[in-house]
């Protein structure tokens, strides 16, 4: 069975990455948190394991914000793009 690739990018572009696998647990987030993180009614959030998640270019311009004790989102230093965010209870 071929396996699924998605790939992004953020806004400007610096940014480049691609997700093999899975994405699990899909949701629309509403809590207040994710409403100010995407400037939205809601996030569209979602699991991959990080192997499974790789940086084509750019790494080096995400930037980051602990937005709660252990949950830290990266987004493009450059154009405000969220990208990841890595939860330290759930270091997959
Ligand atoms: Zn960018
Ligand atoms: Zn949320």
């Amino acid at each position: 069975m071929p396996e699924n690739i998605y790939s992004g990018s953020c806004l400007c572009n610096k940014i480049k990455y691609e997700i093999s696998g899975v994405i699990k647990n899909i949701i629309y987030c509403h809590c207040s948190k994710c409403r100010k993180a995407q400037g939205s009614a809601f996030a569209t959030n979602g699991n991959v394991n990080k192997i499974n998640f790789k940086f084509i270019i750019g790494e080096d311009a995400l930037t980051a914000y602990e937005s709660s004790p252990g949950q830290t989102k990266y987004f493009c230093k450059h154009c405000g793009s969220p990208i990841i965010s890595k939860n330290n209870k759930h270091p997959i």
